[in-house]
């Protein structure tokens, strides 16, 4: 087995970076929190990986105000007071009946992910309550929130989950929200978003060393740039320090995106029109990410909460349900939205161990911003130079946003590299589509697909069975573009693996 990677390293949206010339801290740069890895995989490929779980689920400051709510996984009756605190007190019932259905229905799929494809019906008949299933996969899942919730903010905490990379309106009748939701509530069987100790490049960097324990060669800097099957075998054609080299295999199984992989057979790519439409899944991303390096947590305009409680969980920023709609729809218009909803995330606070003793000890910290709603389109179309002036905007109207709930400007507390800059990094959709090669940016590489077959869907291959087909019977997904793949879960490669075996031993 060889695997072949463009770039100097391994990876791709899992790694940890030391973004900022001369200072010690190991940032997450792209992903950064776990749910979706499954147990087996861990133990199947003996990595040893820690990932802790976080105590505050999520803290939302109410902009203009110093109140917010924070929700404590470990106290019920802390986060029932928030709630009360906030005057959505009829709202915290509602919310334990949601995530109880929720978790109902993570039971059920969950331990499906590493198995052949099930179909639809088959699932749904299987479903120990079918309103669970209605509510969740067959109606738009902002439908079920709208009418649970009552609170503008208690509604927008919740629907995040659907818009993590993924642009729809809070009415997505396309269902692709319903799809990231499921995915955001799934993991583990319990939905809980996991911190991965080391950053995100321990657990990439652990399944490297399987990768290499189990036999296989690892070449880096080695772009793919031409792959051809015949019924004798696949032919790949890969650059290595500017030569050209050529590998023959009976099969290959590909973690770059569907769209890279049509490049690199010479299939006729579409027309690309990046502009979104309401009435299909938006197939690029739509959203900035900001890392930043602080002198210290910042202030926070609630005294009620301390900022370790605040940023230890997901920090939700102007993302209220009206505010996220308006969001979407001035984004639609092509505009940046003012807010720009997002929310951040501080590692340091639960491992501070992705920063050197120095460092730590000066009391610094990193802090993730995830913006929404910043569809490619935003900037697919511009120049070099515009883009950078945009990648400046965006920047500027995400720390705008976060300023918005802070006792503090954010950008004062920024740290400077040894070359004098400001810590602060910023990653548009183009970045990544120019750094990772993910199609428009998307993070997923296209849109999310249900965990489970359709039911006039044919199942005749293993690789159809395994939801990791393509067109071409010896190429396999096992990335991010298969059934079920999309976040670092390892469930592509596994369910690759699987029907690479069975297609092997035929
Ligand atoms: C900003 C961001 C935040 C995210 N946050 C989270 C999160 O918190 N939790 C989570 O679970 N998931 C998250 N994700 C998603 C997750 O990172 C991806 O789903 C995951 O990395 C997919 O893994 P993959 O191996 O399929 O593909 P990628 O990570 O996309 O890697 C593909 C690799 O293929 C290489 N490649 C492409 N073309 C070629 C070629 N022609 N030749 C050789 N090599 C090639 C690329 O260089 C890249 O290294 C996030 C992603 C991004 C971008």
């Amino acid at each position: 087995m060889t695997v072949l990677e463009r770039l100097p390293s391994f990876g791709g949206a899992a790694v940890s970076t030391q973004a900022f010339q001369g200072i010690d801290a190991r940032l997450s740069r792209y992903s950064y929190l776990v749910s979706l890895l499954p147990k087996q995989i861990i133990d199947d490929l003996e990595l040893n990986i820690s990932l802790a779980p976080r105590r505050y689920s999520s803290y939302t400051p109410i902009p203009g105000t110093s109140e917010g709510l924070l929700v404590d996984n470990q106290n019920a009756e802390a986060t029932r007071e928030s709630f009360e605190f906030l005057g959505a007190e009829e709202d915290f019932p509602a919310w334990r009946v949601f995530y109880s259905q929720t978790q109902q229905l993570a039971k059920e799929l969950w331990p499906t992910v590493l198995s052949p494809l099930r179909k639809r019906s088959e699932l749904k008949a299987a479903s120990s309550n079918p309103a669970i299933w209605e509510r969740f996969i067959e109606s738009p899942v902002g439908d079920a929130i709208k009418k649970d919730f009552v609170n503008d903010w208690v509604r927008g905490v919740v629907y995040t989950d659907a818009l993590i990379g993924t642009f729809s309106s809070n009415a997505d009748e396309t269902l692709n929200a319903n799809r990231c939701f499921l995915y955001h509530v799934i993991g583990g069987g319990t939905g809980d978003w996991n911190v991965p100790i080391g950053g995100m490049g321990a657990v990439s960097g652990q399944l490297e060393k399987a990768a290499l324990r189990y036999g296989a060669t690892l070449i880096s800097n080695a772009e793919v740039v031409g792959l051809s099957t015949s019924p004798e075998g696949a032919t790949i054609r890969y650059r290595t320090n500017g030569q050209e080299h050529t590998l023959t295999a009976s099969l290959v199984l590909a973690n770059a995106s569907r769209q890279e992989l049509s490049a690199l057979t010479g299939k006729n790519q579409e027309a690309r029109n990046t502009r979104p439409a309401a009435d299909r899944p938006y197939p690029y991303g739509s959203q900035v990410k900001v890392n930043l390096l602080l002198k210290r947590l910042p202030k926070l305009r609630d005294q009620n909460v301390s900022p370790e409680a605040a940023f230890g969980g997901t920090f939700h920023i102007n993302e209220s349900f009206k505010q996220l709609q308006s969001a979407y729809e001035v984004a639609m218009g092509g505009e940046i939205p003012d807010p720009t909803p997002c929310e951040i995330y501080c590692h340091s606070l639960t491992d501070p161990s992705i920063l050197g003793s120095a460092l730590r000890d000066s009391g610094a910290q990193t802090l993730t911003a995830f913006a929404l709603h910043a569809p490619h389109s935003l900037v697919s179309e511009l120049s070099e130079a515009e883009h950078d002036a945009m990648r400046l905007r965006l920047e500027a109207a995400v720390l705008k946003s976060l300023n918005s709930v802070l006792a503090e400007r954010i950008e004062d507390l920024l740290m400077l590299d040894e070359n004098g800059n400001t810590c602060i990094e910023t990653k548009t959709t183009r970045d990544l589509e120019d750094a990772l090669r993910l199609p428009g940016g998307n993070i997923f590489h296209e849109p999310l697909s249900w965990p489970f077959a359709e039911d006039d869907e044919p199942l005749e291959t293993p690789a159809q069975r395994w939801g990791v087909a393509t067109d071409d019977p010896r190429v396999l997904l096992c990335g991010a573009s298969a059934r079920r793949g999309g976040a670092v879960s390892g469930i592509g490669g596994h369910n690759g693996a699987m029907a690479a075996i069975e297609i092997l031993r035929a």
